[in-house]
């Protein structure tokens, strides 16, 4: 019995990896190696290099590998790049998976974890968000991840199969043992450019937009430890292989930072005063996302661990500045 994960020379999943090896598990990883690194990869997992839509080598993996679990990672995650290349988004995170699924059910995998997203709700009517409000996608990602929730459920509906919708707040920080963190080149997100900008990588950052209706006029997000959402996912494995059925959670901490917040943390770790500059509105951009994470504490009981700002850009610090050695 094994786990795949796909995606998992990425940034969550070779998170994902450690977190499964250190229980204990068998670990397959599938990647492409687009944005992921095999270094990424921990020695003890094994590596296949492919495409997920690519259904022969994925019926190959799951049948000659005994897999029981799929945990997928694998897909585009830009929000202003959906809206520039939304054909792209819809191949890669809603195409490709519906391809994954019917390997999934053609090779008798039972279980399915999928890696959502918060921006499935678009700006939340009420903040903190529910699993049960209204789902109304501001970018092609969102609506991308949303269809294929959507696909698993019917998917679930029809078949001996059960799966676990885990949607992502904003994921940050580092591995605490400094084994794997963020290392995509041309980072967007917004804690790893503050991380760029501390360590000299860039010169300046931009702030996207002052103008939005929140107390400082700017984005609010829920920042969540990358190391707590993996746990997630693992407590959310175990729910799966126990028989108790599929299950949309969100993953975050409840607690909302501002753009503004998240740039003075990272001058208060780091101790560096990086150039700000103030910019326009980008595009896709919700004005504030807060998780309600009462079903992912009560079903799994999960108990985030970092749930401290300045902890989690720590880590992503203390990951920036081994990637400089690393890059010298
Ligand atoms: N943001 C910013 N400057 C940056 C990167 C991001 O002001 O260099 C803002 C962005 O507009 C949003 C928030 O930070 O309001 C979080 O953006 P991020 O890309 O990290 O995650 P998203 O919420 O879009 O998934």
């Amino acid at each position: 019995m094994a786990v795949l994960v796909t995606g998992g020379a990425g940034y969550i999943g070779s998170h994902m990896v450690w977190e499964l090896l250190d229980k204990g598990e068998e670990v397959v990883v599938l990647d492409r190696l687009s944005t992921g690194f095999d270094w990424a990869v921990p020695d003890a997992a094994e590596l296949v290099v492919g495409d997920i839509g690519d259904q022969d080598l994925v019926r190959e993996v799951l049948r000659s590998r005994k897999i029981d679990a799929i945990i997928h990672f694998a897909g585009s995650i830009v929000v202003p790049e959906s809206v520039s290349d939304p054909l792209g988004y819809y191949l890669n995170n809603t195409v490709k998976s519906r391809a994954l699924i019917e390997c999934a059910i053609e090779c008798g995998v039972p279980h399915f974890i999928f890696s959502s997203t918060a921006a499935v709700y678009g700006t939340p009517v009420q903040i903190p968000v529910k699993e049960d409000a209204g789902l109304q996608p501001e970018s092609p990602y969102g609506t991308s991840k949303m269809m294929t929730e959507l696909m698993l459920r019917d998917t679930a509906a029809a078949h001996n199969f059960a799966y676990a919708a885990l949607r992502y707040f904003n994921v940050a920080g580092a591995d605490p043992q400094m084994r794997t963190g963020q290392s995509s080149k041309g980072a967007t997100h917004l804690i790893k450019v503050a991380c760029e900008a501390a360590t000299g990588k860039r010169p300046f950052m931009e702030v996207y937009g002052t103008d939005y209706p929140t107390p400082d006029g700017t984005c609010i997000r829920d920042y969540i430890h990358v190391s707590d959402l993996v746990a997630a996912h693992y407590l959310a494995l175990g729910h799966l292989r126990a028989g108790k059925g599929s299950i949309v959670a969100n993953c975050g901490y409840g607690n909302g930072a501002s753009v503004h917040e998240v740039i003075a943390a990272v001058k208060k770790v780091s101790g560096k005063d990086f150039e700000v500059r103030v910019s326009t509105r980008r595009p896709g951009d919700a004005v504030a996302i807060v998780a309600n994470a009462d079903r992912c504490r009560e079903t799994f009981g999960w108990q985030p661990r970092h749930d401290d700002l300045e902890e989690i850009v720590a880590h992503a610090l203390g990951w920036e500045e081994r990637l400089s050695q690393r890059n010298r």
